[in-house]
């Protein structure tokens, strides 16, 4: 089998979306395990008018970029609009999710069986990512910071050097 919609694993292009505000290692952990079971994984910054970013689209495309330049089957894009329709102009038959803890589970079921409704061809894949991570979020990662804590191990160095810059100058 080859070509973007080649069925079986050996194949599979799988879209990991989010806000990724920014990457944290939780992202990092789930991004390996996808890269050792999908054949391409493209990690996608959702543009999203809604909600106020602490980094710009750019900064945290140039962020995922860096610390996912390790693996070559790794891309990193952007995107807007109905994910399902992104995901098959891509090519990708895998939505790729991270499930943390129970309190993940409501709101990805129902994104999981909407998508599912809209483009039944498309599958949902959770991966649990290490124990270690499975309490942090980007919006924790940014509280800690804001109030002079440390989130080292967390975050990659230069991500955390990022936030402190970013969360010192401004608001
Ligand atoms: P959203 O804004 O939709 O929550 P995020 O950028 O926070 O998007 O997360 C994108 C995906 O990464 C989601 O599936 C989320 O569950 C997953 N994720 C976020 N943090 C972690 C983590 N620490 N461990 C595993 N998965 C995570």
């Amino acid at each position: 089998m080859s070509g973007p919609m080649a069925t079986g694993a050996e194949g599979v292009t799988a879209i990991y979306p989010g806000s990724f505000d920014p990457v944290t290692n939780g992202h990092l952990d789930l991004i390996e395990r996808g890269q050792r079971i999908f054949k391409r994984v493209i990690v996608s910054v959702l543009l999203n008018q809604e909600k106020d970013p602490l980094f710009t689209i750019e900064e945290r495309i140039e962020m995922l970029r860096t610390v996912t330049a390790q693996w070559n089957n790794v891309e990193v894009d952007r995107f807007e609009g109905l994910l399902v329709n992104y995901a098959s102009a891509k090519g990708a038959v895998v939505v790729l999710r991270g499930v943390r803890a129970v309190t993940d589970f409501d709101y990805e079921f129902q994104m999981a069986l909407m998508n599912r409704h809209l483009r039944p061809e498309i599958e949902t894949v959770f991966l649990m990512p290490a124990e270690d991570y499975s309490y942090l979020s980007s919006s924790l990662v940014k509280e800690v910071v804001k109030l002079g804590g440390s989130v080292r191990g967390l975050v990659p160095p230069g991500i955390e050097r990022n936030l402190k810059r970013k969360l010192k100058s401004g608001n």
